[in-house]
């Protein structure tokens, strides 16, 4: 059985919920909960600094402010805890279940048909779950903890 924290950070697919923009304790999340702070009234400034500055880019705080407001805002538990909120068809997270498993790596049928995967992601799935079995899951989790999920 993989230890707590790691089930804890990893989906029963592998991926990492803990890297997840989604994820309430996540480290984009956390992130942008503190540069929000770190920047204050930032948005009144940012026409101050247009004008004093003369630089357009000034101009794109709004959108930068939005999008660091949604991360901020995401409230995802994780897989283990709820469903996922980006891939609504996944078909590991009951099927683990079901089978009592950690993880996809364990299983005597991986790699199946039933994730409901796309292309891309079937194959990020097998690739992963393939490097789990060759080097543990300890192993492999402490290689997501200083790589960003989105690579
Ligand atoms: S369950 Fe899905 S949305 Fe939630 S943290 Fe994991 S990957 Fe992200
Ligand atoms: S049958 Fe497929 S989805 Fe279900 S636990 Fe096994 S490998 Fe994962």
């Amino acid at each position: 059985m993989a230890d707590e924290q790691i089930k804890a950070a990893l989906a029963p697919c592998g991926l990492s919920c803990e890297k997840c923009f989604a994820h309430v304790d996540g480290d984009i999340r956390r992130a942008s909960l503190e540069l929000k702070e770190k920047l204050g009234n930032f948005e009144a400034y940012a026409r101050r600094f247009e004008t004093m500055l003369g630089d357009s880019i000034f101009k794109n705080y709004p959108d930068f402010k939005e999008m660091l407001d949604y991360f901020a805002s995401e409230n995802c538990k994780g897989c283990r805890s709820e469903e996922c909120k980006l891939f609504k068809d996944c078909g590991v997270r009951k099927c683990h279940q079901e089978k009592q498993l950690d993880f996809c790596y364990q299983c005597d049928e991986f790699p199946c048909s039933r994730t409901h995967f796309d292309e891309s992601l079937y194959h990020v799935w097998v690739t992963l779950n393939e490097k789990i079995r060759k080097t543990g899951i300890e192993q492999y989790y402490e290689k997501t903890k200083i790589r960003p999920r989105y690579v």
